[in-house]
């Protein structure tokens, strides 16, 4: 289990660490190079510091992330000002308006991580998760009242979904987002994410965000998915990609048939003896080595993926896909991904990824403070 070794941080040592490191300055001193003044006053360092002092403290709301600064002195002399709650909303929107800016920073402190972590991404857990609307999606306007029309929806992006049992939460409907995100199996870190309207089909995110780790510089070369990812042309897109799906079958009827069992002979149960990337098939012998020919390749597909199911190498992978979990979990609950306090879907995506950068950016900041302890 990945327990964090990590003393419990002091939020103000933290955010100046954070703020004044170089992935985060560069973001700084590109915002600056816009020009955009808004209303004089507040430097952008400043703002930034707003944003990721709403992360650290796991604060929902900009108006609590304000009041906590206003009365905070150690975070003031660290931000070396008191930034208004309205400052905070012209600061996320020019965000939205300057959002390349925001990318490049969280792929230079992805970069950043990476170079210190050469195993960062090689093995990868990708799931959704639920992200409740703040907003009402009740059909009716009351209990046996009309029907709600369309421009009655606080927030037109958002729609119904399902999500699965947790824990003692029992799974069912939900109205809001869903948040695609895969995790290093090993580090536990997210790497790469997307917000989706909650009643999008999660399977087909799983391989843009591939794509989108591999644009980050990360050899990606298993990702381990749940049930629901597993149909053919995922098995394809991540074998074209030179990444090893790692995902429990569907019971369909080719699998009832017994098409996903190692071939058989008079001699038993044929044995798996390696694949080969390149061929993009995997080994089979016979148990006693009597057949002629003694062994044969069958070729990668859903029913026969490069690392066979009942290897104890796709067992320890997929055991990797708890940490996906896990961190849906510390998200929500640590780092204040939940609850929203925003609507649409580019405001939500935002909140996602202040949330995030400020976590992995701590990580870094972390990491450099403390490089034996990693
Ligand atoms: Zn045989």
């Amino acid at each position: 289990m990945a327990v964090s070794k990590v003393p419990l941080r002091s939020g103000a040592s933290e955010l100046a660490g954070v703020l004044d490191s170089p992935e985060i300055a560069a973001l700084v001193a590109q915002l600056d190079g816009t020009r955009w003044t808004g209303r004089p006053g507040y430097p952008i360092r400043a703002m930034v510091g707003m944003a990721l002092v709403k992360s650290l403290y796991a604060i929902p709301t900009w108006s609590r992330t304000a009041a906590l600064v206003a009365e905070h002195a150690g975070l003031q002399a660290i931000l070396g000002c008191v930034p208004s709650v309205y400052a905070c909303y012209r600061f996320t929107a020019k965000l939205i308006a300057f959002r390349p800016l925001l990318d490049s920073c969280i792929e230079r402190v992805v970069g950043s991580l990476s170079d210190a972590d050469p195993d960062l991404g090689r093995d990868v857990s990708i799931d959704a998760s639920d992200m409740p609307a703040y907003a009402n999606g009740q059909r009716f306007v009351s209990k046996g009242g009309r029907e709600r029309s369309d421009d009655e929806f606080s927030d037109p992006d958002a729609s119904w979904g399902h999500r699965s049992a947790v824990s003692t939460r029992k799974g069912g409907g939900f109205y809001g987002y869903k948040l695609q995100l895969a995790v290093c199996s090993r580090s536990g870190l997210p790497l790469a994410w997307q917000v989706e309207t909650a009643r999008s089909n999660e399977s087909q995110f799983a391989v843009p965000l591939i794509d989108r780790l591999r644009e980050r510089g990360l050899a990606v070369e298993t990702c381990a998915l749940d049930k629901s990812y597993d149909n053919g042309p995922i098995y394809d897109a991540c074998e074209e990609r030179g990444c090893r799906p790692i995902i429990p079958l569907r019971q369909t009827i080719a699998v009832a048939r017994g098409d996903a069992e190692p071939p058989r002979c008079q001699h038993g149960e044929w044995r798996f003896a390696g694949s080969d990337s390149k061929r993009g098939a995997s080994k089979w012998r016979c148990p006693t080595a009597e057949c002629k020919p003694a062994s044969r390749w069958i070729k990668a597909n859903r029913l026969h993926p490069l690392i066979p199911r009942d290897t104890l190498r796709w067992r320890k992978l997929y055991k990797g896909r708890a940490s996906v979990e896990r961190e849906f979990g510390r998200l929500k609950h640590e780092w204040a991904l939940l609850p929203l306090r925003v609507r649409g879907l580019e405001r939500v995506q935002l909140h996602a990824d202040l949330t995030i950068l400020a976590k992995l950016s701590c990580s870094l900041a972390r990491g450099r403070a403390a490089p034996m302890a990693a």
